[in-house]
Formats: structure tokens, sequence, C-alpha cells
């Protein structure tokens, strides 16, 4: 019979900056600083909501600012990993299609398993940036550029604009 275990991050800063408590980045940072792993592969933000960027790094403090999910941000995870971090024991937050792709790779020898710690992210899918701007303004009458947030949360999109956050800290 399996088990199922609530976690999340005991540190209140990567809890707060966490997508659904920090746990995954939590669990990076305890990898990197106990010597399981020599980098983490993750995804800081870009410019928007729109554009990820994925970042190599040993730097356990570049992990903490690249918590949050960003689920407008399409990558190619197992590519990267094949290109940068092939021989390197490397921690990956992984999408389902990610971990198929990692998996793959490895069958034809571009990498050794034994050296990827994969942490699975339950996606229900990644959303097209160009499609999720078209989306934000026809569907909800909000300028692309006007989301600083967004997070998914039981099936519901929640869109947070720099406007609603002045006007949430005044009240
Ligand atoms: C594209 C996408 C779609 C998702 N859809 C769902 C969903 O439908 N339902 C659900 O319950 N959960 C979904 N999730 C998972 C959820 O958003 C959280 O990532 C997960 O619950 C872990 O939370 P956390 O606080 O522990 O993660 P955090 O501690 O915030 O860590 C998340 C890690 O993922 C990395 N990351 C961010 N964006 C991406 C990306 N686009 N590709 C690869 N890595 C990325 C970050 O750099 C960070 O290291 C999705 C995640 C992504 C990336």
């Amino acid at each position: 019979m399996s088990k199922c275990y609530f976690g999340w991050a005991k540190d209140e800063g990567i809890r707060e900056r966490g997508a659904n408590g920090g746990f995954v980045t939590a669990t990076l940072v305890g990898a990197l600083e106990t010597g399981l792993i020599d980098v983490a592969l993750v995804v800081k933000r870009g410019a928007s909501i729109y554009e990820g960027i994925p970042v190599l790094t040993s730097d356990a403090e570049v992990v903490k600012e690249c918590a949050g999910s960003l689920h407008a941000a399409p990558l190619n995870i197992a590519r990267i990993l094949v290109r940068y971090a092939k021989d390197k024991r490397v921690g990956v937050p992984v999408k389902p299609c990610d971990a198929r792709g990692i998996i793959e790779q490895a069958k034809r020898r571009q990498l050794n398993l034994d050296n990827v710690f994969m942490l699975g992210l339950n996606c229900g899918g990644t959303l097209h940036p160009l499609e999720m701007r078209e989306m934000v303004a026809s569907l909800f009458g909000i300028h692309p550029d006007a989301v600083i947030k967004e997070e998914i949360k039981e099936g519901k999109i929640i869109l947070q604009t720099a406007a609603a956050e002045r006007r949430r800290s005044r009240s």
C-alpha cells in the first residue's frame, strides 16, 4: 500500500516564495548543502510571467530565488540537462514531459540516470505564452504585461496585477 505525505519548507522565505509551500525548493537546497547533488537545474522568471530562464547553479541562494512555478514558460528541460549537466550530479524539478524526455535520453546513453535526482511536479500542462497573453486580454480584460504573478489553484487560474497588489497593501 502506498503512503501519502504532505510537506512544505520550514524556511519561511522559501515557503512564501514557493508555488505550493516550497517543498521542492527546500529539498533542492538541502540536497546541495549536504552534497547529494553538485548542481540544481531550476527556472528563473524572466522579464515577465511569460518567460522562464533555465539556471544551472550550485548556489543555494540562487535556487531559492527560482522558487515558484511558471505555468506559461515551456522549456525542454531534458535537452538542457543533456547539453549542460550531463556529467554532474544534478537535482531537477520535472514536469511529466521532462521526466519522460530524461528517461529517453538515458536509454540512448546521453546521460547517467544515477546522477539525476528528479523532483516530480504535478503538472496539468504548460500554457503557450502567446496564447496565455491572448487569454489574459480577451477573457479577463487585463493587459498581459500588467500581470505580475499567476498561480493555478484547484483548477482555477489566479492572476495578480501590480495595481491590485498596491490596493491590497494599502487596505
Ligand atoms: C508548467 C507547470 C504546470 C503545473 N500544473 C499544475 C497543476 O495543474 N496542478 C497542480 O497541482 N500542480 C501543478 N504544477 C505544480 C505546482 O505549481 C508546484 O510546482 C508544485 O506543487 C511544487 O510546489 P513547491 O512549492 O514545492 O515548488 P517550488 O518550491 O516553488 O519549486 C518549483 C520549482 O519548479 C521550477 N519551475 C518553475 N517553472 C518551471 C517550468 N515551467 N518548468 C520546469 N520547472 C519549473 C522552479 O524553478 C522551482 O525550482 C505545475 C507546475 C508547472 C511548472
